[in-house]
């Protein structure tokens, strides 16, 4: 991340440019549409903020951020628009981080506007009933059955069951020899929340899992093809930020465990946590939600993404943004003649098939025709970084620390907009949507 910021400086000035001729074309879309509900504008617009480095910093607010919801508000404390928090944080329960959020910002924040890394295991409804191990910290047998999960087991549990697995630690291995007590069911799937802290134990016990077919009293089987279900909701870095071991460093030592036992890649049922766009897809669900029970008739057609990390909060935005684009073009058959013909192919349509999945059936088509990236400079994000002389060499030369399975697209990380702060971001987009609450 570090050897990136050069190259991101690059964007800065480019991105400033943009946003400068953006803000002066838009007019010909307005936020409220001339449409009113109990004589207050209606917006057509829905935010999505980051958390740290946008709204707090570790526990303290960010001054900025008391300004913005002041604007984001009426005078009954219901909110103008829709809004929602997507953190990638997943050691909490949603509960929890909306009364972090209401005693920080001031304003009243329901558990139905913050999205965790884990919170779309609610759509995971097929996984519901099966017996599934979890790994992480934090309250995660909670976590887990809050969204939704009824046969839940930790790693301690397993551990419990089974006390000569876990052998590293000699001061942990059992003083007297004991039988394993089996009495836990067959595990169907495995659900990663995040790093966990004592590596080694989950490393063991997961890959066991793995290996054993869910059933732990069987013997290795290097052949297993395919293992079975593996989720994994916090798309982490391989190192976070400052360079600091993560969950993004736990897979890495987990799949290549994996792999170098069995010869074969680890392959995940599900990716979720930004800059997945299940995460987003979700969060557009629940925008549209508020919209509903606000009774808001028309559709929320524009998103806004605001964040401080260009790996997650601008990389995740773009992507769901192609997405949408992808999707209307696909509806529109003059784009799709156009798309044709400027590639000259049509395999560059994307066909039916490969945008129907899982969570568009559980949460019914988005009404979102685009997701605009907003990047803050309050957080990870440092816009003084010096400029190299070659943006393009600089990045062909950088180390991309994301996830494996996530190929690195540098037109992702260039964001939409870039402003000082988010109450910077709110003015922005209440100026580009043309949007004035009542
Ligand atoms: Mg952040």
């Amino acid at each position: 991340m570090r050897g990136l910021l050069p190259f991101y400086r690059g964007l800065y000035t480019l991105s400033n440019r943009q946003a400068s001729r953006k803000a002066g074309i838009v007019g010909s879309r307005c936020g409220l549409c001339g449409t009113q509900s109990n004589s207050k504008p209606q917006p057509r617009f829905g935010l999505l903020f980051d958390i740290d480095g946008v709204l707090v910093r570790g526990r303290m607010p960010i001054p900025a951020a008391t300004k913005a919801f002041e604007k984001l508000v009426d005078s009954q404390g219901r909110f103008v628009v829709p809004v929602v928090f997507v953190t990638n944080a997943g050691n909490c329960l949603r509960q929890t981080k909306a009364d972090q959020l209401s005693h920080i910002l001031g304003v009243p924040i329901t558990q139905d506007q913050v999205i965790m890394s884990h919170s779309p295991l609610r759509m995971f409804k097929k996984f519901h009933d099966k017996c599934v191990l979890v790994s992480g910290q934090g309250p995660v047998l909670e976590i887990a059955k809050n969204v939704g999960f009824k046969n839940v087991i930790s790693i301690d549990m397993l551990r419990e069951s089974y006390p000569l697995l876990d052998m590293v630690d000699h001061n942990r291995r059992p003083k007297l020899p004991s039988n394993p007590v089996v009495n836990l069911p067959k595990i169907e799937a495995v659900v990663l929340f995040g790093e966990p802290i004592r590596w080694e134990t989950n490393l063991q016990l997961i890959v066991d899992v793995l290996l054993t077919n869910g059933n732990l009293s069987s013997s290795h089987q290097t052949q297993n093809t395919p293992h079975l279900h593996l989720v994994l909701t916090y798309l982490s870095s391989t190192v976070s930020f400052c360079s600091r071991f993560g969950h993004g460093t736990f897979l890495v030592c987990l799949e290549n465990i994996y792999k170098k036992i069995t010869g074969k890649d680890l392959k995940y049922e599900a990716l979720m946590g930004k800059p997945s766009e299940l995460t987003y897809h979700f969060a557009e669900y629940l925008i549209r939600s508020q919209a509903m029970q606000r009774q808001w008739e028309l559709p929320v057609t524009s998103l806004y993404a605001i964040g401080d990390n260009l790996m997650t909060d601008i990389y995740g935005a773009n992507l769901y943004n192609r997405y949408l684009e992808e999707r209307v073009a696909r509806k529109n058959p003059k784009a799709v003649a156009k798309m044709v013909s400027a590639t000259g192919s049509t395999t560059a349509v994307p066909r039916e098939e490969e945008i129907d999945s899982l969570w568009e059936s559980e949460l019914a088509l988005p009404s979102a025709t685009s997701c605009k990236s907003v990047l803050v400079c309050t957080g990870v994000y440092n816009p003084n970084a010096e400029v190299p002389s070659d943006a393009n060499h600089c990045i062909k030369e950088t180390v991309f620390h994301g996830h494996r399975d996530f190929i690195f697209d540098p037109g992702l990380v260039e964001p939409g907009h870039i402003v000082q702060d988010v109450a910077e971001a709110v003015d922005l987009i209440f100026e580009q949507e043309k949007f004035v609450p009542q």
